[in-house]
């Protein structure tokens, strides 16, 4: 049996009185891939961000690796984390890939690479060039090391990204939606390095509308609805039995 990289437990976020997530269980195996679908607004980006702790959940539980993060709500209404690391060791083993790149503009492609691996990592300086480079080459951009991301197209700078994620050999890889920005000519390659990635092993949690890819690439989908996982199976599973209409719906709209 796999070993769980992540497990989810009865995550919930309100932002004010909305409640984005609710009640929200799941865990991942290693090398597991799942596509996070659901409609705009369903909550798919807040639950990738609670999993990489850029928000704080309101309550639940988190595990990466064994170690737990609990978020729960104390008798004034405020949440209150539990831990025994620091949420920036947690940080260390996800590695989060969003929609608009987020590079460095005034850093070259290997600048983008590198900066976390020396100053995250605390790696010296060759080290941390050996492991970009091969980072890079990875997704296809050595060459380009040199060039700053202006003079990168759209799927270019999506594949630096997903380099400067690959070097910090992160346990997860959360993926936002990591084609919308692009032109459709420039969606295949990044697919592809996507797909590429998941034939190696690496545990992969993915929000995309691509449900083509989405399809072809999982072991399994969630289907997120107002917040709650209405549906969780392999991608055959859900096309062929879907648990509600809004599946359904969701599904033929986009396949
Ligand atoms: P999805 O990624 O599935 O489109 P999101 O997770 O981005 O959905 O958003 C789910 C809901 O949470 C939306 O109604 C959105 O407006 C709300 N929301 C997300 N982030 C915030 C925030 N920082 N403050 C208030 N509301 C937010
Ligand atoms: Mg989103």
């Amino acid at each position: 049996m796999k070993a769980n990289v992540l497990k989810v437990r009865e995550l919930c976020k309100s932002f004010g009185p909305t409640k984005v997530l609710n009640g929200v269980s799941f865990r991942m195996t290693e090398g597991e891939v799942i596509s996070l679908v659901g409609s705009s607004g369903s909550g798919k980006s807040t639950a990738l961000r609670c999993v990489n702790f850029l928000e704080t959940p309101t309550s639940g539980e988190i595990e990466v690796m064994g170690d737990a993060v609990s978020a729960a709500v104390n008798h004034h209404g405020k949440t209150e984390i539990h831990s025994a690391h620091h949420i920036r060791n947690f940080r260390r083993r996800i590695g989060m890939v969003f929609q608009n790149f987020n590079l460095w503009p005034h850093q070259t492609a290997l600048g983008n690479v590198t900066l976390a691996l020396l100053h995250v990592l605390g790696k010296n300086k060759r080290d941390a060039k050996e492991i970009a480079l091969s980072a890079l080459a990875k997704v296809g951009m050595a060459d380009f090391r040199d060039r700053y991301p202006h003079q990168l197209s759209g799927g270019q700078q999506q594949r630096v990204a997903i380099a400067r994620v690959l070097a910090m050999s992160p346990k997860i890889m959360l993926f936002d939606e990591p084609t919308s920005a692009l032109d459709p000519e420039l969606v295949g390659e990044v697919l592809r390095v996507i797909r590429g990635l998941a034939d190696e092993g690496a545990t992969i949690l993915l929000v995309t509308h691509e449900m083509r890819f989405a399809r072809d690439v999982s072991n399994r989908m969630i289907f997120l609805h107002k917040g709650e996982i209405e549906q969780d199976g392999t991608p055959e599973e859900l096309l062929r039995n879907p648990a509600s209409d809004a599946v359904a719906r969701f599904l033929s709209s986009v396949m």
